[in-house]
């Protein structure tokens, strides 16, 4: 399956981590293994972009801005558009790369890949709406505007866990805004992001915009230089809190722009006024699914106390029925952890709990088999317990009590990430008090749903140490566009705004 599957996406002969207009170039990097995380065996060897590659590629790639600009905005959602189609002819094959790199089961792996078409889709549709907005001006003869204009190359840096998505979130809105962009992919995951940049760089390069997307493979030291690098003025970073502080200081230190798309330590309060099947349902899904390895994964599960005994038994119930193995076999639910070092983070998390007074209700094992496969763990914890303030990137689940909703909610927004949470409640009071000011401080606040699997509609992002930046929907295609308020004068006069006066002699 392996071989076929690399040799359908052109991967059998091309496996080079530096791509931008010239394709085939060997680049001067490491050499890293891509390894399957469902047998810990290495799928391919990939080599990696050194720094000359990487500062070649962001040269190209800021040549390629300066005609991308110039064509209009719908004439690049055409080519968004043929890109979105190559990606729909190759969802099969991409998503079972998905899976073989990143151990996500196979539905997740190919909805990964509908998670790029999409974005194709919604891109293609906002080619034609980058409006601004027309203001009246105070000054008589005068019109004021605003218009967005491309800002340059934007630099893309991905985490392991959507090794493709959250790339397409970012190129497939900032091609339509006139930008092009160098994407540095996670070391983890180098193969899926190569098969899909090459199907996207055939698809700039048949329209005659070779660079228009770019990629340089790579560790950490090509995301710093790119936070570093003047030649950006946007930097989209995605990944843990660590990283985003990082990229954070350089780029403000240079006074660019960053976008920031950091962990979440997510939560959920179930009411008793809740239905309680549906929310356990959603529950196992948002705490188990993608092996607990979602920006989004439910982490806090916060119950009201009359319900609490009854409910983590069922869900115990419901974790013990969970199928555990291949991702790509039929009826598994959860797959491995991405590596070694995830699966030993989980264990150090796990004995930091029962040190601070944490007791597992189920799993807390690594199964003995080859590879990274872990049971998904249900922790009874108190919001006291330092632990439960950090994200650790696993399916473990700290379950914790409240007597009121307010409590609930100082539980909930008592920890410093802010990227999704959710109440499960049939009582309007309770879930309008949730939405309100003073409820949930996330940036996604979900009624009797979970807290993943966001649709790519709206502008998906959280806010504190979750880093505050909006990517995909809504509006968020602002961030990769410059505004500029432009006020014409269309008379012979001059007045002045707040009724300044400043009369010179101009015969
Ligand atoms: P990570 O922070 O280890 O790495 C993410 C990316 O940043 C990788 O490409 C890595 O090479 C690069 N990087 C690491 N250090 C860097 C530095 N100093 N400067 C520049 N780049 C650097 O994260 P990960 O383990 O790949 O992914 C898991 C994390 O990502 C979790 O914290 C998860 O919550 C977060 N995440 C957030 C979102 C979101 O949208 N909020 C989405 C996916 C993942």
């Amino acid at each position: 399956m392996l071989e076929s599957v690399l040799r359908s996406l052109g991967l059998g002969e091309v496996n080079s981590g530096v791509c931008g207009a010239r394709w085939f170039e060997t680049p001067g990097g490491a050499e890293v293994e891509s390894i399957n995380p469902a047998t810990g065996r290495p799928i391919a060897r990939v080599k990696m972009g050194s720094m000359a590659d990487y500062s070649r590629v962001v040269d190209e790639s800021r040549a390629a801005f300066e005609g991308w600009r110039r064509v209009p905005a719908p004439g690049r959602g055409e080519v968004v558009r043929q890109l979105g189609q190559a990606l729909r002819d190759r969802k099969r094959e991409l998503g079972l790369l998905v899976t073989l790199e990143s151990g996500k089961v196979r539905s997740e792996g190919e909805g990964e890949v509908q998670e790029m078409i999409d974005m194709c889709d919604f891109a293609v549709g906002l080619s034609r709406q980058l409006h601004g907005l027309t203001i009246a001006s105070e000054r008589p003869g005068h019109r004021m505007m605003e218009q967005w204009h491309p800002i340059g190359p934007v630099g893309i840096i991905t985490a392991f866990n959507f090794p493709v998505a959250v790339w397409a979130w970012n190129a497939a809105v900032a091609a339509v805004c006139g930008d092009s962009t160098v994407w540095k992919p996670s070391p983890q995951t180098p193969l899926t992001a190569i098969a899909v940049h090459r199907i996207a760089h055939e698809v700039a390069e048949a329209n005659g915009f070779p660079g228009v997307y770019s990629l340089c493979a790579g560790g950490a030291e090509i995301g710093a230089a790119m936070a570093d690098d003047g030649r950006f003025p946007l930097v989209s970073a995605t990944g843990s809190c660590r990283m985003g502080r990082e990229v954070a200081r350089a780029v403000a230190g240079r006074l660019g722009r960053s976008l920031l798309e950091l962990g979440g330590n997510n939560a959920v309060i179930v009411t008793p006024k809740a239905d309680l099947g549906l929310a356990l349902r959603a529950v196992a899904f948002a705490a188990v699914g993608t092996a607990g390895q979602r920006c989004t994964t439910l982490r806090r599960l916060i119950l009201h106390d009359s319900i609490a005994d009854a409910f983590l038994g069922r869900l115990a119930r419901a974790y013990a029925s969970i199928r555990i193995g291949d991702p790509w076999e039929d009826g598994v639910l959860m797959g491995p952890m991405i590596d070694e070092a995830a699966v030993g983070a989980m264990m150090r998390a796990l004995e930091a709990a029962r040190a601070q007074g944490g007791t597992v209700v189920c799993g807390g094992n690594r199964l003995d088999r080859p590879g990274f496969f872990v049971e998904p763990t249900i922790v009874r914890a108190d919001p006291s317990m330092p632990i439960v303030a950090e994200e650790t990137f696993a399916p473990i689940l700290y379950a914790m009590t409240y007597r009121d909703l307010d409590e609930a909610l100082a539980i909930q927004n008592g920890v410093e990430q802010g990227l999704a949470s959710a109440i499960f409640t049939d009582s309007v009071t309770e879930a309008e008090r949730f939405l309100s000011a003073e409820g949930s401080d996330c940036g996604i606040a979900n009624v009797n749903i979970g807290t993943s699997g966001a649709e790519i509609g709206g502008a998906f992002g959280g806010e504190k140490a979750t880093g505050g930046g909006r990517e995909a929907g809504s509006d968020a295609w602002k961030a990769y566009m410059r505004r500029q308020t432009c006020t014409i004068n269309g008379g012979r006069g001059l007045p002045l705004a707040q009724g300044v006066r400043f009369e010179v002699d101009a015969t």
